[in-house]
């Protein structure tokens, strides 16, 4: 079966369709600018690549598009909608109510729905995208995947924030997590490749470090704790994102400054983190350089970024009484050799030593030393593959 899976965004949409036979990627696309001029869409199939620039005015009209792209006779993957058995949705926010991903129907839509103020810039878009596909394609099974189901087995102690209970009891305010996908799939891919029954006392702490970054405590292959909170604006630096501040610092920002809480919120998500102390980039493989350069900014950003790292991987080790297993994915977590070896640097302390030349391999693969009593791994992510699994697996129910 080839399972299409579906990420939208408020104006842009990435999808990828898989042929869940050998679980090979046969096409991976995009869709940009949608509601806005220049609306356009990239493909690529195998080596041929469909680009059209057109006026999408909406989500539906981007995933006729896309229909239109996957179906093309000479650079599409398939040759009829008829070949695609069912669609995955990326979700970011499932509140309380999904502790896995669902088969679509009109509850779950409800509940999605109800989510919205706990996820109001993505739930909006990640519905009109399952609506589109509702539309243009109403006979596909479709399945959601949401963000923060991993995390739903989070002990009360690691998602209450010490406010009067009243805000949990009535606005449902509460550390959900992010990321919960990836996280899912690198800590059980770790424990295969370990050839280690995480089920059973084994204890990981997965960082997912990219534009966006998480970490989570994984004990006996169920979240335990994690960086993000009730929005991913929590936990360790990022590429703009603050990770956590003082909440007083903000209103004294914001009192001395005379700035609204929107336009405070807007500078802890998109003009901090990487980019707020560098005032450079976001991007780190700019800081990196710039860094080795001499550029005293950079290097900040650079020591912050490892500073709250560490700090997370350290305090989740203390959580669990232990760790056994440390796995870097994402973007930095998978290509950055020399973050990791910053990173754990001084974790021998825990029975953590990184072999740095192992390190600097790629891939999957062990970077600790044989002696090494906690593993570290590098294993990538595949969020979309862990989401046509699921799909899979629920729609052949
Ligand atoms: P992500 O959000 O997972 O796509 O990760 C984006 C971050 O990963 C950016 O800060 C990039 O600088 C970094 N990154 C992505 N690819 C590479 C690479 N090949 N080498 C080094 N850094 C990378």
């Amino acid at each position: 079966m080839n399972i299409l899976i579906i990420n939208a965004g408020s104006s842009s949409l990435k999808y990828q369709l898989i042929d869940m036979q050998d679980e090979s990627v046969r096409a991976k696309g995009q869709v940009e600018r949608i509601g806005i001029e220049g609306s356009n869409l990239k493909q690529k199939v195998g080596g041929l690549e469909y680009q059209i620039i057109a006026p999408m005015k909406n989500h539906i009209e981007a995933i006729e598009h896309m229909l239109k792209a996957l179906t093309d006779s000479e650079k599409g993957a398939v040759k009829s909608m008829d070949e695609i058995g069912a669609v995955g949705h990326r979700v970011l926010h499932g509140g309380a109510d999904f502790t896995k991903s669902m088969i679509i129907d009109d509850k779950v839509m409800d509940a999605i729905r109800a989510c919205i103020p706990l996820g109001p810039l993505h739930n909006p878009a990640n519905i009109m995208g399952i609506e589109a596909c509702q539309k243009v394609m109403p006979n596909t099974p479709m399945v959601a995947v949401f963000d923060t189901a991993f995390h739903q087995t989070m002990p009360a102690e690691s998602y209450l924030y010490g406010i009067p209970m009243e805000y949990y009891e009535r606005l449902k305010i509460r550390r959900y997590g992010f990321h919960g996908t990836s996280h899912r799939y690198v800590s059980k891919r770790a424990a295969d490749f370990l050839g280690v029954d995480a089920q059973k006392g084994y204890r990981m702490i997965t960082c997912h470090l990219g534009n966006g970054s998480s970490i989570c405590a994984v004990k006996d292959g169920k979240c335990f704790d994690t960086s993000m909170g009730l929005t991913p604006l929590e936990g360790v630096l990022m590429g703009t994102r603050s990770g956590s501040v003082d909440p007083a610092a903000l209103q004294f920002i914001m009192n001395s400054d005379n700035i609204s809480v929107d336009e405070m919120l807007t500078i802890l998500n998109k003009k901090s983190g990487l980019l707020g102390i560098s005032g450079k980039s976001s991007d780190m493989r700019d800081i990196d350089r710039m860094a080795d350069e001499g550029d005293e900014r950079c290097i900040m950003a650079r020591n912050i970024l490892v500073h709250t790292i560490k700090k997370f991987v350290g305090a989740y080790a203390a959580e669990m009484g232990g760790v056994d297993a440390i796995v870097f994915t994402a973007g930095i977590g998978e290509n950055n050799n020399a973050l990791r070896e910053r990173i754990m640097d001084g974790f021998e302390y825990l029975g953590a030593k990184l072999d740095k030349e192992k390190n600097k391999g790629r891939g999957e693969m062990i970077i600790s030393t044989d002696d090494s009593k906690v593993k570290i791994l590098v294993i990538p992510t595949n969020e979309e593959l862990a989401i046509a699994r699921d799909t899979l697996a629920l729609v052949s129910k």
